[in-house]
């Protein structure tokens, strides 16, 4: 690979130049660099920009999702006028009018087991801004197995967290988080919440993670983590030890080949599989106009909001009541076995969750509002808006 610079490129990274961690021979190094990035959302925003203002040689982007309104809280590297399109391909476009001497590579895809290994296969260091523990245990996994630098980073409400895990050297994300949680157990970021700026802080550390690592500098966050608190703006360190137990990078490991890899990530979508789950049982999905005529003719239905409080105190269904999913396991007893129940959320998903659970605690005739309260205010009644 040609790792001289055109007068050009002295010019645009004389600020790197004149430091002397970094100078010629640290930006050659940049530039013979390869990243793939992982999510062009929150984290991928600072991260794109950042790396390929730095000069990363060779920059990926991996993404399958379209530009949703709710995104522009956080997702800076979008507009309002970019809506509806790929993120992939608009991150990927200001990437590259940002910085046109890199080059720029968009994966078109959702991670999964089965191209994991193809995508990473071209790049040594991969920075995971994803916002799902599906994907961040497969990245995991895929980095043990494949030998790549994992530059890790999540955010929740106020709170973020980011590590950097090098397989051979310290921990990986198995070692300290073994499993991940239960579907429904923790909020995902659409339930929880996030503060707009904290995925530009956390996205930030990781592309200063990322540069150090390819300049071999400073001190790394290899077995650290760093949690990062934005009410209280604290800064803390914890250290991370290898797990020899760790079924990912352990002293027998369950995960040793690709085939491992794919048993291990089942990809499946958990909603379908939840539905199916429901499906061949008593549980069925409701359409807003049923549930509509069902309410016009009787009222002998329980009709249970599932979402968190703050969504219920906006808007609900006339004599709904309010057990959010995230202590429904609590709350489970108080709901009566022989009731006709109908569950709902904003989009039908977390009721499904909570729909599996009642069924299983011997609720006998459970149904789901299918597409959620955003659908009855499209189909039912749209002076009706949902937080
Ligand atoms: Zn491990």
């Amino acid at each position: 690979m040609d790792t001289s610079f055109s007068q050009d490129e002295l010019d645009r990274y004389s600020r790197h130049l004149v430091i002397p961690e970094v100078g010629i021979d640290g930006q050659q190094k940049l530039k013979r660099a390869s990243v793939l990035v992982v999510g062009a959302g929150g984290l991928g925003a600072p991260v794109i920009q950042y790396l390929a203002a730095a000069g990363i040689g060779k920059l990926g982007v991996v993404d399958f999702d379209k530009i949703d309104s709710s995104n522009l809280q956080r997702q800076v590297l979008f507009s309002t006028a970019d809506v509806g399109q790929l993120k992939v391909d608009v991150a990927c476009e200001r990437a590259s009018s940002l910085n046109p001497e890199i080059a720029i590579y968009r994966h078109r895809a959702k991670l999964s087991s089965e191209n994991v290994a193809q995508l990473f296969q071209d790049y040594s260091i991969i920075v995971d801004g994803s916002d799902n523990f599906e994907t961040r245990y497969l990245v995991n996994d895929a980095c043990v197995l494949l030998g790549k630098t994992n530059v890790h980073g999540a955010v929740h409400r106020f709170d973020g967290q980011i590590s950097v895990f090098s397989p051979g050297n310290g921990p990986c994300y198995r070692c300290v988080f073994s499993e991940p949680p239960e579907p429904g157990a923790v909020l995902n970021c659409a339930e929880a919440g996030v503060l707009g700026v904290l995925p530009g802080i956390v996205g930030t550390i990781q592309a200063t993670e990322c540069i150090k690592n390819i300049l071999s500098i400073g001190v790394p966050l290899i077995g650290k983590l760093l949690l990062v608190d934005a009410l209280d703006m604290s800064f803390r360190t914890i250290n991370l030890k290898r797990n020899p137990k760790c079924t990912t990078c352990g002293d027998t490991p369950e995960i040793k080949s690709m085939q491992d890899l794919i048993v291990k990530h089942v990809p499946v979508d958990r909603s379908c599989a939840l539905n199916q789950g429901l499906q061949n049982s008593a549980g069925k999905q409701l359409a807003a106009t049923e549930l509509a005529e069902e309410l016009a003719n009787s009222n002998k239905l329980l009709l249970i909001d599932v979402r968190e409080a703050n969504e219920y105190n906006y808007s609900h269904l006339q004599n709904a009541i309010h057990f959010p999913l995230s202590n429904l396991p609590q709350s489970l007893h108080e709901i009566p076995k022989d009731a006709n129940v109908v569950v709902y959320c904003k989009s039908g998903a977390r009721s499904l969750k909570a729909a599996e659970m009642l069924q299983q605690a011997g609720v006998r005739s459970v149904r789901n509002l299918n597409g959620g309260l955003s659908a009855w205010s499209r189909q039912v009644d749209t002076s009706l808006s949902v937080l």
